[in-house]
């Protein structure tokens, strides 16, 4: 089963690939953000990446088409995803260039598809620990091991809508609520991954102090720079976690949604339960 990969396009180039191809999946939630690339590393372990922002970053974190990437990547046999995410910083012992792998995520978005049954199929399932907790170790183990960067395992994640940065009134708040760092794409991601039962975690680079910090204000140069130092660390730590990836699973994620559909079987809609068959067609 090849591992999955969501976040920058740099990625994929830095991995020693074999036998890339293309392929162009549809879902019955529109086009994914491109076509996934998929290829075989030298001890032959797959891995299926898609640039969450399409190739040329040409989606917003409003606008990257969330549910059509996770459900891509189901479709290619995908079981476990990483991700990438570039983040602010809500604490001074953070810094600029720090890897931050989160445990938890506050969402404060307002406009996104935040789930694959919206209609005809009501699904409520446990969001508690919203990365896979297994993939969240073994992705901070691959960062302190691999990346020339200092490595925060666990914090909490908290997701605006953007596609502006924080008000000082807003970054107060987080940093009051005891958040660690900011970003704008971990919801939906992270919930589409579990309804698909996806394992899923993400490594977090610190591209500024966010805007509570008086002598830091935000700049768009600032920021890419930072970002540029990151996608170094961010690659060793994807290649790295890719290559000592567990053979087998060993965490609930492969049975996320078992006893979570609350609409009966027959009370589905035909065109809903092809629609959802990928996801939940076992349980129906
Ligand atoms: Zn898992």
């Amino acid at each position: 089963m090849p591992v999955g990969f969501i976040g920058g396009s740099g990625i994929y180039d830095s991995l020693p690939l074999e036998d890339t191809r293309e392929r162009d999946v549809t879902t019955p939630y529109g086009d994914p953000a491109a076509p996934v690339t998929v290829g075989t590393m030298p001890d032959g372990t797959e891995v299926a990446f898609l640039p969450r922002h399409g190739r040329d970053h040409q989606l917003s974190p409003t606008t990257a088409p969330y549910r059509a990437n996770v459900h891509a990547l189901k479709q290619v046999g995908v079981e476990r995803v990483l991700a990438s995410n570039a983040v602010g910083s809500l604490r001074e012992d953070l810094p600029p260039r720090t890897l931050v792998v989160p445990d938890q995520i506050f969402d404060r978005t307002r406009k996104r598809e935040y789930t694959f049954f919206d209609e005809g199929c009501v699904v409520h399932m446990p969001f508690a620990e919203p990365y896979c907790p297994h993939v969240k170790s073994h992705l901070a183990d691959a960062a302190r091991t691999a990346a020339e960067a200092d490595v925060e395992e666990d914090g909490t994640y908290v997701c605006i809508e953007g596609p502006q940065y924080s008000t000082r009134a807003e970054s107060e708040h987080f940093r009051a609520s005891g958040f660690d760092v900011v970003g704008m794409t971990a919801i939906p991601e992270a919930k589409l991954a579990r309804e698909a039962e996806l394992c899923y975690a993400t490594v977090a680079g610190v591209t500024d102090y966010d805007v509570w910090k008086a002598d830091s204000e935000v700049t768009l140069q600032e920021v890419l720079e930072n970002a540029a130092a990151n996608e170094d660390a961010n690659k060793a730590t994807v290649r790295h976690a890719i290559e000592q990836m567990p053979d087998e699973r060993a965490c609930d994620c492969a049975h996320a949604v078992e006893g979570a559909v609350n609409t009966p079987t027959e009370a589905i809609p035909a065109e809903v339960r092809e629609r959802v068959d990928l996801l939940v067609g076992d349980y129906l």
